[in-house]
């Protein structure tokens, strides 16, 4: 059974995470999935390796996105503009730095936050929390590609979309041998992030990242995977296991969350504050993602219900998990 062959370049990043890794596909078409993150060290690391694989920069025919995140895309700045971008449409308006996309992210999270329970004061205090976008990239997406596609160059690959982690991520899956190529979706050591996200329009609903998450590791099990090479750290090797712990963990947390809301109800913030008292202020988006997750996670459930008081949103515990 003839296989395209795969290496792996990680390198570094600023961000707590850590490293990243990076692919090479070597198919019809020489195909790089994801690109690093936007400094000098990264791009080094990035063309000492290559090298060591009989590559240069310019020998790649297209870079394939799992997802928009700066850490995933930053090194699309320092490849050449012609080689094509494929990845999905919502990643698109973040890897071109939409103005009009931007402008509207800032508008819908300042209302946002207003009903979490946010004061107007602590947020003009915070520090940007778009700023790790400076190490992402400004490119654009030549080729928009969702679930079920096949890529050009690689037709032994198919585009599976799995949302949660981003709202743009998708994971490349050989059917053949079960080989994925899992981004950031599920990582070995560390539980995925979901990361809020505006709705992609005005208008439209706000998505709910864990749920949408939670799906999208349930949707890992109607696959048979025999390898996850991921962008954070080692590969994956029985991925049923790992996403049942991952369900686990998280029903945990929630059913912390819903103790502390039995005690009284709180808005996301208090929330938040509470959860991660020692460090909401420097990872805040991170952190108000994580809670507002368990909220749209115990609401989903039936466990608690929201109101509206004010510009805010009171969290109250009714059920159980
Ligand atoms: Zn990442």
């Amino acid at each position: 059974m003839e296989k395209d062959e795969i290496y792996r370049i990680t390198v570094p990043t600023p961000f707590a995470v850590g490293d990243v890794n990076m692919y090479v596909i070597k198919g019809e078409r020489l195909t790089l999935v994801d690109a690093g993150v936007k400094t000098e060290e990264a791009w080094q690391a990035f063309t000492k390796q290559l090298a060591e694989i009989g590559y240069e920069p310019t020998d790649i025919e297209q870079v394939v996105i799992t997802h928009h995140h700066p850490d995933h895309v930053g090194l699309l700045d320092y490849l050449p503009k012609s080689i094509p971008v494929i990845g999905h449409p919502k990643a698109k308006p973040w890897i071109s730095k939409d103005p009009q996309f931007f402008a509207w992210d800032g508008r819908y999270f300042d209302q946002f936050l207003i009903e979490c329970g946010v004061s107007r004061a602590f947020f003009a205090k915070l520090p940007n929390v778009r700023s790790s976008l400076r190490y992402s990239c400004e490119r654009s997406l030549d080729v928009a590609v969702g679930e079920g596609d096949q890529i050009a160059g690689l037709p032994d690959w198919t585009v599976i979309e799995t949302p949660g982690h981003a709202q743009s991520h998708i994971v490349l899956y050989r059917e053949k041998d079960g080989f994925m190529i899992g981004g950031d979706h599920l990582l070995a050591t560390i539980s995925s992030n979901p990361l809020l996200e505006p709705p992609i329009e005005e208008g439209a609903e706000r998505p709910k990242p864990l749920l949408q998450y939670n799906d999208s590791l349930r949707k890992l099990l109607h696959y048979e995977i025999s390898k996850v090479v991921t962008g954070h750290g080692a590969d994956v090797t029985d991925v049923p296991a790992l996403v049942e712990k991952r369900l686990e963990k998280q029903k945990e947390r929630a059913g912390h969350v819903l103790e502390m809301l039995r005690e009284r109800p709180m808005t996301v913030f208090d929330v938040c504050r509470q959860l991660f008292s020692s460090v909401y202020e420097k990872e805040f988006l991170l952190t108000m993602s994580e809670t507002i997750g368990q909220l749209d996670y115990l609401e989903h459930v039936g466990a608690a219900v929201k109101r509206k008081e004010g510009e805010e949103y009171i969290y109250e515990a009714v059920g159980s998990l």
